[in-house]
C-alpha cells in the first residue's frame, strides 16, 4: 500500500504489467509505477533499471533480472517473454519493469504481443522516456516554437545497416535525439554530415541522466567521434543533435542542479 495507492487499478494475481522506470531518478517514477512496485509479487527489471527504483518493491518481492546490455550476454527476448507468461499462469502478479518507456526501444512491444497472444490479461504504464528526459533536465527543450515542429528519436543500434537512411533524417532539420548510438557514433555522424548537417550543430551528450553517474557534454557534432573513441562519450547515454541542444546555454546559469543528491 501506498499514500496513493487508490489511483492506481489493483494489481491482480495472474496478470502482468509493462512498466516504464524513467531514467533512474526514482522522482520521475509515475504513481503507477510506484503502486505496481509495491504490489508486485515478482519484478522482472533490465539492466538499465535504477536500484533505488528497485529498492521500491515490496518487501519479500522476488526481483530478476532479465539481462540485455551491451557486451554482457543477453537474454534472448524469447525467454523473458515465456517467463512473464509462466509467472503469470502460475498466478503470480509479474511486474515487467523496464527503463525509460517501455515502448521507445524498450522491445514493450514484443512483450505484449507474446503476452496477447498467450492470452495474459496486462497493463501497460508509460514511462519517462530517458531521450526527453535527460534533454529536459538540462535545459534542451526538444521542440521550440520558432526552431522546430518536429523531433525525431532514432537508435543508433543499426546504424551499420541500410536500413537507417540517416542522410534523409538529417535533411528534414528537425533535431536528433539518439539512443543506442554510442559504439556507432562514427558512422552516424558522417551519415548525417552527408546528408547535410555541419559540422559545428550543437549537439548535448548525457551520460546515464539523473543516475549518481551522470555526465554531460556539449560539442559540436564533428567531435563526437573522437570524443567516443576516447572513451570521454560512453553508453548509456543520450545525444541531442542540432539546434535545440544550443538552448541550454541560454538558461543554464540558472537551471537548479537535477536533484540528484536528494533523491539518493
Ligand atoms: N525504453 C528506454 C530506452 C531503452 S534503449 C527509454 O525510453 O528511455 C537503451 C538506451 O536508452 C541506452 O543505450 C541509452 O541510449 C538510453 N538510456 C536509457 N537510460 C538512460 C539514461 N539514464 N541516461 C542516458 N541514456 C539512457
Amino acid at each position: 500500500m501506498t499514500a496513493l495507492s487508490h489511483l492506481s487499478p489493483p494489481f491482480a494475481s495472474g496478470t502482468a504489467w509493462l512498466v516504464g522506470a524513467g531514467p533512474g531518478d526514482p522522482g520521475l517514477l509515475t504513481v503507477h509505477a510506484i503502486n505496481a512496485l509495491a504490489a508486485a509479487d515478482v519484478v522482472i527489471y533490465d539492466a538499465l533499471v535504477d536500484r533505488r527504483v528497485l529498492s521500491l518493491a515490496r518487501d519479500g518481492a522476488v526481483l530478476e533480472h532479465a539481462g540485455k546490455r551491451g557486451g554482457q550476454r543477453s537474454a534472448v527476448q524469447r525467454d523473458i517473454s515465456e517467463r512473464l507468461i509462466q509467472l503469470a499462469r502460475e498466478g503470480f502478479r509479474v511486474l515487467r519493469l523496464k527503463g525509460g518507456d517501455p515502448f521507445v526501444f524498450g522491445r514493450g512491444g514484443e512483450e505484449a504481443l507474446a503476452l496477447a497472444q498467450a492470452g495474459i490479461p496486462f497493463r501497460i504504464i508509460p514511462g519517462v522516456s530517458s531521450g526527453l528526459a535527460a534533454l529536459a533536465i538540462h535545459g534542451v527543450p526538444a521542440t521550440i516554437r520558432s526552431t522546430n515542429h518536429a523531433v525525431i528519436l532514432a537508435t543508433g543500434h543499426c546504424a551499420a545497416d541500410a536500413s537507417m537512411d540517416w542522410a534523409s533524417l538529417a535533411r528534414t532539420g528537425a533535431p536528433i535525439v539518439l539512443y543506442m548510438a554510442v559504439a556507432n557514433l562514427p558512422a552516424i555522424v558522417d551519415a548525417l554530415m552527408q546528408g547535410g548537417l555541419a559540422g559545428f550543430t550543437p549537439t548535448l551528450v548525457v551520460h546515464a541522466a539523473t543516475t549518481c553517474e551522470e555526465s554531460v557534454i556539449e560539442a559540436p557534432l564533428e567531435c563526437l567521434p573522437s570524443l567516443a573513441d576516447g572513451g570521454v562519450i560512453r553508453s548509456p547515454a543520450v545525444i541531442a543533435v542540432g539546434a535545440v541542444a544550443a538552448f541550454r546555454a541560454a538558461i543554464a546559469n540558472h537551471l537548479l542542479a537535477s536533484g540528484i543528491e536528494a533523491a539518493q
